[in-house]
């Protein structure tokens, strides 16, 4: 539309000089101005047309949907008195929370970061079709999978790769007992667990998907523990796979021209089964949610099951750290994970 307005006050403006110059005896005068009046709607056309159109065509890369829209037909009621923004659907059994210009979401009460921001387009906040299709629709209606029999744990790091160090806490040292543990109790609870080292051995980050690929596992799930600037931040993160031609969540919305991944096979399911993971470690550690997030992890690339990354918390926060040296609480995080892994198995059931 402005763009269109901008066009009208142009040509309004040609046909005004026109008329003027109409009887001018001097014709070079006249054509002189009509070439500034060309270069002039050149200049307006590129100054406004970018910043209206760009932030709209990035993210509808595929296409963009009227929030309201999609939640009408998928029989969600707004709620009145949103502040800041925010905005949220409701039904008996699903709450989502958005945020106009953010790509920050809720799921019941689980938070997710979209691959694109909901953008505002003629006063209506839009989703982008990619997130419809591949972030909240296999959350909200997950699609019938094979049910996991072999679950494949991949202890981060090992041997010569420390993972993050933070004084005395080596990230390698906590990620093989966790992986341990977890074995343990997915075996207990009829799993058949298998690991991609088993002793304190550097291990290629390809071999990792690959041996799980090999195989066979139903799953892939990467244990490690995060870094930061001492302090900054402290909680949980599940990553899953970013979808093709997409922003991973730390890339701040540099969108990576991607093609199909052999692990974007799974997107619907890599996103369940994160989502169930993330809330399940929010729920049962208590710990803070710092929300399911997209990366092209090198292991989580070529994984022809579904396959998550879990990081289970700072080292390089002075309470955390103590929590993850502590194999109690590694004990509960495995069992936070057998819960999790539970939830998606009931979740794609047919
Ligand atoms: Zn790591």
């Amino acid at each position: 539309m402005q763009t269109i307005s901008i066009f009208v006050i142009a040509i309004r403006l040609r046909l005004w000089i026109n008329a003027r110059l109409k009887s001018h005896p001097m014709i070079c005068l006249r054509m002189k101005l009509n070439w500034i009046f060309l270069l002039t709607l050149t200049l307006l056309v590129e100054t406004v047309q970018p910043g209206h159109c760009r932030a709209s065509q990035d993210v509808a890369r595929t296409t963009t949907i009227s929030l309201r829209q999609w939640a009408g037909q998928n029989d969600l009621t707004p709620v009145a008195g949103g502040k800041d923004g925010q905005f949220e659907f409701t039904n008996a059994s699903t709450r989502l929370t958005f945020k106009t210009n953010s790509p920050l979401a809720e799921i019941n009460g689980v938070r997710v970061w979209l691959c694109d921001p909901i953008i505002p387009l003629a006063g209506e906040p839009c989703v982008s079709s990619l997130d419809l299709r591949a972030t909240i629709e296999p959350i909200l209606v997950p699609q019938p999978a094979k049910v996991p029999a072999t679950i494949c744990l991949d202890p981060g790091h090992g041997g010569k790769d420390t993972g993050g160090v933070f004084g005395q806490f080596v990230e390698k040292q906590y990620t093989l007992p966790l992986a341990q543990e977890l074995a343990g109790q997915l075996s207990a609870a009829g799993f058949r667990a298998i690991l991609t080292r088993t002793k304190d051995t550097f291990v290629e980050l390809e071999e990792r998907p690959s041996f799980a690929n090999r195989k066979k596992a139903g799953l892939f799930i990467s244990l490690h523990f995060n870094m930061g600037a001492p302090g900054e931040a402290r909680g949980v993160e599940v990553y899953c796979l970013t979808p093709a031609k997409s922003a991973s969540t730390n890339d701040k919305g540099k969108i990576a021209n991607t093609s199909p991944l052999p692990g974007n096979r799974q997107d619907a399911q890599n996103v369940l089964l994160a989502f169930e993971l993330q809330k399940s470690l929010v729920k049962n550690l208590g710990a803070e949610d710092r929300g399911l997030r997209r990366a092209r992890f090198e292991v989580l690339r070529s994984a022809k099951m579904p396959a998550v990354l879990i990081e289970g918390g700072f080292l390089s926060d002075s309470v955390e750290q103590k929590k993850i040296a502590d194999p109690k609480y590694r004990n509960q995080m495995a069992a936070a994970i057998v819960r999790g892994v539970l939830a998606y198995q009931h979740m794609v059931k047919s």
